[in-house]
């Protein structure tokens, strides 16, 4: 059965399409591809029976900790972010699925403000510069920014300038988290954009990292 693979199926459109189930780490669901080396990245993937596996918030947010991770090796604070368009169809799109359910992975980054000596070198930053460049805008209205940790005032900042669709994050930052914390610049009614946030996603995963990082520095 499906359900004993840790998936379930959701939407029939000629083609069985499935949905990733509550991720489950246990189930070790077969992972889309992809690679931190590709210029683009196909989240929407079939497999050897024809269906659709559709990447989940927390398959994005499992991205933004390898990217974390990585920003830890080099000496940073880990802190990762992942760019997601959703329903792509511009024209360097032609080998996406043609289905509402396209979406795909468009920039990635780790925070990297030791290694550039750069204060505005925060993960959602880079990764946001990288998503306008890929798609030669800056408006990022369909985009969705997944970061570990919750953006300060200056990425909250950006995601409102980019006009973004949705943040997703992973854990609260008491100290200086604008999107819910401290401050709530996404649903500032003065402002003129509002974006939905969805908080606390893998935060456990997210702020252990963050733990570990500083516990190894004392
Ligand atoms: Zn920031």
């Amino acid at each position: 059965m499906a359900e004993d693979v840790g998936f379930e199926p959701t939407i029939p459109c000629g083609i069985t399409v499935f949905k990733t189930a509550a991720f489950n780490h246990s189930a070790n669901p077969p992972r889309p591809r992809y690679s931190t080396t590709q210029r683009c990245v196909l989240t929407s993937n079939l497999d050897a029976f024809g269906r659709m596996w559709v990447m989940t918030d927390k398959d994005y947010m499992l991205m933004a900790i390898e990217e974390a991770k990585k920003s830890a090796a080099r000496g940073e604070v880990p802190i990762g972010a992942v760019v997601v368009q959703r329903n792509t169809n511009s024209s360097d799109n032609n080998k996406l699925i043609n289905t509402t359910e396209t979406e795909r992975v468009i920039a990635t980054s780790g925070n990297a403000r030791e290694e550039l000596g750069d204060p505005t070198a925060h993960a959602e930053i880079i990764a946001l510069r990288k998503a306008a460049a890929r798609l030669g805008r800056w408006r990022l209205s369909d985009c969705c920014v997944y970061v570990t940790l919750e953006p300060c005032v200056m990425c909250a900042g950006a995601m409102h300038q980019a006009r973004i669709e949705r943040c997703v994050y992973g854990a609260p930052d008491t100290k200086a988290g604008a999107l819910g914390t401290l401050y709530a610049i996404n649903e500032d009614t003065r402002i003129n954009h509002n974006f939905e946030v969805k908080p606390g996603v893998l935060q456990d995963e997210c702020a252990d990292l963050l733990r570990d990082f500083f516990k190894g520095r004392r």
